[in-house]
């Protein structure tokens, strides 16, 4: 059986052509999955009713279910979905005003390592498909009632290291025929492999780039990036600067605030001149307290301190809110506590 949203349009038109139906088939089934949230084949009716149960034979919408859910008092969503083989990922729902951003993963826990994150504790057990990676928009969109407007890919998992399968995404979610969200609205967050970014630079696909720096320098980073090990901060720049001068888009720059880590003034006078040496905006975040990890989050007076001293040296820089924090906010940590990890 294959995952429809595992396939592109045009193979989609060659599935039908083997059950001897014309193109136009192809388009009638997209938009009952894409823009009538229809996963059900026998609900398609403008079809046949033998081509709805041949499809249903052959293909299947969803392959995943919700196994757990999560809802904050500010209206976050997350829920823990569970694939075929057992494994989860996590998926979240940040509404607002006038937006309402998802946050996907892409790897079922993460290889990276983190010193402060939950997705990381475990390892990596394997690579979500790009079927599975969008499947997680309909299960958030089912969930929440909810149209998705931005797509951050930020959930679990390292996006450039499960790369064809995160450009596969990226372009069904873009496309005008399936997920319809601008490009300029979908940003791909990566921890920093330079000759991955310069590969997504040469993409047709302006989206954003989000580099997670975390550190303003490779001692430090390394103690917290693990992965970031073999890879300096001057390499980082550098292909973040190939990526502005390739798309154009300006690159954010993450750093997650460590109480008494990295949340110095010294800290901030690094930050700031790395940053300004690029197109970029820096969204600094507070750490979510992560059972397990020994960090705390910064006081109020260091957090603004470090964001004041970053915006005397005029670079443009956002608290990101935080959001979703009685819903289990950190990333994986929905995960670990419905007993879920990559080693079981
Ligand atoms: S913060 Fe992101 S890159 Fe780091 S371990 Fe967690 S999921 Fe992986």
């Amino acid at each position: 059986m294959r995952h429809l949203l595992d396939i592109s349009p045009s193979e989609l038109v060659e599935e039908l052509a083997a059950m001897g139906q014309p193109a136009y088939r192809a388009r009638q089934v997209l938009q009952w999955v894409w823009q009538h949230g229809v996963c059900d084949f026998a609900e398609m009716t403008n079809l046949p009713k033998p081509l709805r149960a041949e499809l249903a034979g052959r293909l299947v919408v969803l392959t995943g279910r919700p196994a757990a859910r999560s809802d904050a008092s500010d209206g976050v969503v997350k829920l823990l979905v569970e694939w075929s083989d057992g494994q989860a990922t996590e998926t979240v729902m940040i509404p607002a005003a006038r937006r309402c951003t998802a946050c996907l993963s892409v790897q079922v826990g993460c290889p990276v390592g983190c010193a402060f994150c939950a997705s990381g504790l475990d390892g990596v057990a394997r690579d979500l498909s790009a079927g599975e990676i969008l499947e997680q928009l309909f299960h958030l969109r089912s969930a929440a009632a909810r149209r998705i407007t931005h797509v951050v890919l930020m959930g679990m998992g390292e996006p450039l290291l499960n790369y064809d399968a995160t450009v596969a995404a990226v372009r069904a979610m873009v496309d005008p025929a399936r997920g319809g969200i601008s490009a300029r609205r979908v940003t791909v967050s990566t921890v920093g492999l330079p000759s991955q970014i310069r590969r997504l630079a040469r993409e047709d696909l302006p989206i954003t780039l989000a580099i997670s720096l975390h550190a303003p320098n490779d001692d430090l980073r390394r103690q917290l990036v693990p992965a970031a090990r073999a890879v300096s901060i001057e390499a980082l720049l550098a292909a973040a600067s190939d990526f502005f001068a390739r798309r154009g888009r300006e690159v954010t720059l993450e750093y997650v605030l460590l109480g008494g880590v990295n949340d110095t003034p010294a800290c901030a006078d690094q930050l700031a001149r790395l940053a300004r040496r690029l197109r970029c905006n820096v969204n600094l975040i507070r750490f979510n307290p992560v059972p397990g990890v020994p960090f705390v989050p910064p006081r109020e007076s260091a957090l603004r301190s470090f964001l004041e001293r970053l915006r005397r040296r005029g670079l443009n820089v956002h608290l990101r809110a935080s959001r979703g924090a009685d819903a289990e906010a950190a990333c994986g940590q929905l995960r670990r506590r419905n007993g879920k990890s990559v080693t079981e």
